[in-house]
C-alpha cells in the first residue's frame, strides 16, 4: 500500500528570524513511517522541523509553515491508499511576515494571527481524497466525544486520540497512551511507548485499510 504521512510542528514566520511553533516532536509521525516502512509499504513522510533521522526507505518531503505542508500533501495525496495526519499544524500564523527583523521600539507589539488551512479537513474535499483517512486528535477534556465530533467533521476513518492533560504521555514525550476512535466503536489501547504503539498502530490500520479497499471494489 502507499501510505502518507504528515508529521511534527509548522513554523509561521514572524519575520526573517522569528517564527510562532509548538512542542511537537514528530516521534509518533517517524515511529509510524518506520514501522509501515518495515511492513513493506511505500512511505511518502511530509514533516515539519525536528531533529529526528529520516527513517530508512521513506521518501521524505521537508517543509516548514502550514501552507507550505498543505500544498505538499495536496499535490502528493493522489494514489495513495493511505493517510495519516500527525503532524501538529499551527492553527494560525501572523497575517503578515516582516520583511526586516522587527526592531524593539515600541513597550507593546501587537501580531495579528489568522487561520491557517485545515489539512485534514480538507483531504476529502477540496484534495478529493478517497482513501483510508487517520487523524490525531490531543485533548485535555472529553476526550472520546470531542475526538468522535472530530472523526464526523473531518470525515476520516479513525482518530487516534491521546490526553494531553496528563503529565509524561503526548506531546514531546517518549510514551503515549491513545483511543481508537472509529464510526462503530471506541477503543483504548494500553500505555506504550510510541515506538512499539506505532508498530501495533500500522498492524490495525493495515487491516482496516484492507477491508476498505475491499468493500469499495465490491
Ligand atoms: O481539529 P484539530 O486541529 O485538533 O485536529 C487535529 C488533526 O487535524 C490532526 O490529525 C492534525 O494533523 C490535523 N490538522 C491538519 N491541519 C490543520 C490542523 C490540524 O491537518 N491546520
Amino acid at each position: 500500500m502507499k501510505i502518507l504521512i504528515t508529521a511534527g510542528p509548522t513554523r509561521e514566520p514572524i519575520d526573517p528570524v522569528r517564527f510562532l511553533s509548538n512542542r511537537s516532536s514528530g516521534r509518533m509521525g517517524y515511529a509510524l513511517a518506520r514501522a509501515f516502512a518495515r511492513l513493506d509499504h511505500q512511505v511518502l513522510l511530509i514533516s515539519g522541523p525536528t531533529s529526528l533521522e529520516i527513517p530508512d526507505r521513506v521518501d521524505f518531503i521537508p517543509v516548514e509553515s502550514a501552507q507550505q505542508m498543505f500544498d505538499a500533501v495536496a499535490h502528493s495525496i493522489t494514489g495513495y491508499d493511505v493517510a495519516i495526519f500527525c503532524a501538529a499544524v499551527a492553527d494560525y500564523r501572523p497575517a503578515t511576515v516582516a520583511s526586516q527583523k522587527i526592531k524593539k521600539h515600541e513597550e507593546q507589539l501587537t501580531i495579528t494571527l489568522i487561520k491557517n488551512p485545515d489539512i485534514l479537513g480538507s483531504a476529502r474535499s477540496i484534495m478529493g481524497f478517497s482513501g483510508y483517512l487517520v487523524g490525531f486528535a490531543a485533548e485535555t477534556e472529553h476526550l472520546e466525544a470531542h475526538a468522535r465530533e472530530k472523526l464526523l467533521r473531518k470525515s476520516c476513518d479513525m482518530i487516534i486520540a491521546n490526553d494531553v492533560s496528563q503529565d509524561g504521555i503526548g506531546f514531546d514525550s517518549t510514551h503515549n497512551q491513545v483511543w481508537l476512535i472509529e464510526a462503530e466503536e471506541n477503543t483504548a489501547l494500553p500505555l506504550d511507548t510510541k515506538e512499539h504503539l506505532a508498530h501495533h498502530l500500522a498492524a490495525i490500520i493495515e487491516q482496516r485499510a484492507g477491508q476498505k479497499t475491499k468493500m469499495n471494489s465490491r
